[in-house]
Order: structure tokens, then sequence, then C-alpha cells
């Protein structure tokens, strides 16, 4: 569904990824873990044309998206929920659902409106409320909620855990194997190499901009690299 081969960003002078390749099939959700600065985020930004690149091929649904704009690729299916939860924060949880569905021509609102407030119950308790009044957790949950309104074939997104208690991250993590249950393949940008291992089928690790190791999550789990690494065990 997604294919990137040899992904290069610079930041000025600075080589922030290397030739970074990887896949992810239709179904799966695949994770990227990854340090702190490592390049996670910005292999989103690249995918989703928000930052200059070079790559040999990045095809979405075996088309070529290298020159496809943001709006487009949301269109064609392609959904990126950012770090950092950036909702519309004047604007109600309704109005913050109904942008993500503005690029729809389609009858399908109300069916997939039905489906984010059964992912997410307290997003319809909440629909009048003003989004920047929303707590942090909740306003990850709209952030999702507003992805999902554009009836995505592929969600990414970067780090949904960030600033969230144990308890949310549990939450989050179990509705984001819902999501997929439901048909959405998944792009999933993560510090928290544990969760994230825990619930997707493959991964890669990047460590200063290159891939340094790939598998199924499974493995990646018992590695002892990886354990030592980024498990903290
Ligand atoms: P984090 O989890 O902290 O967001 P990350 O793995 O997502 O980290 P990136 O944000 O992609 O990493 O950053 C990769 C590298 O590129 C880092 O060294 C970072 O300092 C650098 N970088 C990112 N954005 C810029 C920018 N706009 N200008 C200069 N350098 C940048």
């Amino acid at each position: 569904m997604l294919k990137v081969e040899r992904l290069n960003v610079f930041y000025g002078v600075i080589h922030a990824l290397h030739d970074v390749t990887f896949h992810v099939d239709k179904g799966e959700i695949v994770t990227l873990i990854g340090a702190n600065g490592a390049g996670k985020t910005s292999i989103l930004h690249a995918i989703s044309g928000l930052i200059p690149y070079s790559a040999d091929t990045v095809d979405f649904a075996q088309q070529s998206i290298k020159k496809t704009p943001a709006h487009t690729l949301v269109e064609n299916g392609l959904v990126h929920v950012p770090e950092g939860r950036r909702v519309f924060a004047s604007m109600s949880v309704m109005e913050n659902l109904e942008m993500g569905a503005y690029t729809r021509k389609d009858t399908q609102i109300e069916r997939d409106l039905e489906l984010v407030f059964k992912h997410f119950p307290r997003l319809k308790e909440r629909t009048r409320q003003l989004a920047g009044t929303l707590s942090g957790g909740e306003q990850q949950m709209l952030a999702i909620g507003r992805a999902l309104m554009s009836n995505p074939k592929l969600i990414m997104m970067d780090e949904p855990s960030m600033g969230l208690s144990p308890i949310l991250v549990q939450e989050i993590f179990s509705i984001i194997v819902d999501i997929n249950k439901t048909g959405t393949t998944v792009l999933l940008v993560e510090q928290n190499a544990h969760m994230a291992l825990s619930i997707a089928n493959r991964a890669y690790v990047l460590e200063t901009g290159d891939i340094v190791k790939e598998g199924k999550a499974h493995d990646l789990l018992a590695d002892d690299e990886v354990k030592k690494a980024y498990l903290g065990t």
C-alpha cells in the first residue's frame, strides 16, 4: 500500500534521513520506532509532502505521490495525524470532525461519524465543547477521529502516546487496534517502543536517520539489542 525507497531528507547541511527504505502492506500495523531525533517525524512529513526530500520511490496504492499535494493525498485515502494533536482549538468537537470530511463528496459521512463515536464515546458526549478545552487525551482522540472522518485507507500517526498517562496510552493503543480491525492500515511512529511493538505486525528501528533493524514486531520485542536500547529491560 505504501512503498518508500531511498528516502533522503536534508535540513540545510544536516542529513537527517539516509536512504530510508520501508513498506506497509494493506491491512497491517507497521511501526517506526527510534529515539528522540532519530528522524521518525521527518519520514511522515516527507511522505505528506510537508518538507522537501529526494527518494527513488514514494508510492501509495501503486501510484507515485512524490509530487502530490497534501489535500489530494487525503482525498486519495492517505491521512496524517501530526505530533502534538493539532486540533482547531477555537472550534467545537463536531466542527473539528466535520473539517476531517471536507474533501469528501460521498454519502457515507454520517456512517463514519457514528464509527468515530463508537471508537471514542467520549467525543460524542462533548460534540459542542471547544476543542481547546479538551484534555490532552481527548484532543488526541479528536485528532485521530478527525483523520478517520476522511475515510482513510492508510492512517499515519505521529507519537499518539506523547504526554498521555499510562492508562490513556493503553486506551489509545487499543483503539488503534480497533481502527485497524475495521479495515484501516496503520503506520505508527512511536517513542513508546514497548506499546508500539505490542500492537504492530512489523517494525523498523530508526537510529540517527538510518533503518538499523526490521522485522516482525513480536521478534523485535524479544531482540536483545532492541530490549536494551528501547525497552529498558
Ligand atoms: P522526535 O521524537 O523528537 O520528534 P524524531 O525521531 O521524530 O524525533 P525528527 O523530528 O524527524 O526526529 O528529527 C530528525 C533530525 O532532524 C533531528 O536531528 C532534528 O534535530 C533534525 N530536524 C528536524 N526538523 C528540523 C528543522 N526544521 N530544521 C533543522 N533540523 C531539523
